[in-house]
């Protein structure tokens, strides 16, 4: 219950400023995907540095409080990278689901009833 509330309010967005916010984000970084990228024969680390259109939050805020839209939690992400991140991100969600189901089975047993 409680989480599906949260999730509704995330989907709608916390920051009424986000098209602007995520405009700026996009110029400071020359829509250039920041995701670090590390080049295995010289070992020297750089970006992405591909034509990215999305603005990521690096951390994700925690469940029940809105997302840090501060420029220094934002960056722009190319659509590759930003996918795998957000399937890392789903994955973690998809493993709470698992516990919370795991839980609401054991209460919904007829022992409890
Ligand atoms: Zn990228």
């Amino acid at each position: 219950m409680q989480s599906n509330w949260w999730k509704s309010q995330r989907d709608a967005r916390f920051n009424p400023d986000w098209e602007r916010t995520r405009k700026r984000i996009l110029e400071r970084d020359h829509h250039m995907c920041q995701w670090p990228v590390t080049d295995w024969n010289s070992g020297t680390a750089h970006i992405c540095g591909r034509l990215g259109n999305e603005v990521d939050h690096k951390q994700r805020a925690g469940e029940g409080e809105p997302d840090n839209d501060d420029p220094s939690n934002l960056w722009t992400l190319c659509s590759w990278h930003h996918k795998q991140k957000t399937s890392r991100e789903s994955g973690e969600a998809r493993r709470l689901l698992g516990e919370r189901r795991r839980r609401e089975r054991w209460y919904s047993h007829p022992a409890f009833q």
